[in-house]
């Protein structure tokens, strides 16, 4: 087990006073996975993520990382999970290259802090005091921090939170070359492009249940649901929703000459998919 899975989870609670934060979590992520937690605001998503980073005390459930139970692993299991936690970034007087460098001695293997300031895009701000850096340069700082110790299995909580499109890309790159080497990562993210472009699979928790597991393609067997096929008729744009749109495609097809003008076929996007899960188990709490 402690091979094949970077992660294990059953039966996982957690809750605060009477509010229950995490109500029963069951999930594996495989060593090398790239998964992605989606849920709305206060769904139990940083709750979980802390209790697997050794942070945070569970009330009851099993939870092995890398092998260990978080809750009572030794410094060196820490050593090889990096962590992004949500927005911190600000060290005082230091500089970017002092914080990056200082981090790196934590760690009995780290990489090159030059090297890891350059990889997350913040070289010209080497020198920058960090209370002088941007909201999205001091989230950058903060990625260099979880991935200084070269980590076997890093968590992003809401990384990208506040970066411009142009980083938020640059980031999806970083994040695919660590996938690449074998890194295992689990991010949580508001950003459903983001879950799409980087998750083998995703998981959606509301009300501290994991509503669904699968790859962004398949959840909630979006990949079988009706698609709405469109095209321009002689009197304007058409649309038509069907369950058998390569059928229906090819019956139109037969209507024209040629290509069928302004032709378009969509299934429900991951968005469309993730709204009507979150909106059918009632997410988020009452107050
Ligand atoms: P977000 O997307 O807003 O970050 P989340 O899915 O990460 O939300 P959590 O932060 O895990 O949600 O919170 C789950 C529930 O637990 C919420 O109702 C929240 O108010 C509550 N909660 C979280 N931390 C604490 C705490 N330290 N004390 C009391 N309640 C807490």
């Amino acid at each position: 087990m402690a091979d094949e899975w970077a992660i294990t989870v059953r039966g996982l609670r957690k809750s605060y006073g009477t509010t229950t934060a995490v109500a029963g979590v069951d999930l594996d992520v495989a060593r090398g996975e790239v998964f992605a937690l989606l849920g709305p605001n206060g769904a139990g998503k940083t709750t979980t993520v802390e209790i697997l980073e050794g942070y945070r005390r569970r009330d009851a459930g099993e939870v092995r990382v890398l092998g260990a139970d978080p809750a009572t692993a030794d410094g060196a299991w820490r050593a090889r999970v990096g962590i992004v936690l949500q927005g911190t970034g600000e060290f005082d007087e230091l500089t970017v290259g002092e914080v990056v460098t200082h981090f790196a001695r934590f760690y009995p293997d780290p990489d090159e802090p030059d090297a890891v300031i350059d990889r997350v895009g913040l070289t010209d701000k080497r020198r920058a005091r960090t209370h002088a850096l941007s909201g999205g340069q001091k989230r950058r700082l903060d990625v260099a921090l979880g991935i200084v110790g070269r980590p076997e299995l890093l968590f992003l909580d809401e990384p990208t939170t506040g970066f411009d499109p142009e980083a938020r890309r640059d980031f999806w790159a970083l994040i695919q070359e660590l996938a690449a080497r074998g890194t295992t990562i689990v991010l949580t993210t508001h950003y459903l492009a983001e879950a799409e472009t980087l998750a083998a699979r995703v998981g959606v928790i509301a009300d501290g249940r994991l509503v669904a597991v699968a790859p962004p393609a398949q959840l909630g067997d979006r990949e079988n649901a009706p698609a709405t096929v469109g095209w321009l008729g002689p009197d304007g744009p058409v649309t038509e929703r069907t369950a058998t749109p390569t059928a229906f495609v090819a019956e139109l097809a037969g209507r024209f000459a040629g290509e069928i003008p302004g032709l378009t076929v969509t299934r429900p996007t991951l968005e469309d998919i993730y709204l009507e899960m979150i909106g059918t188990t009632g997410a988020e709490e009452p107050a």
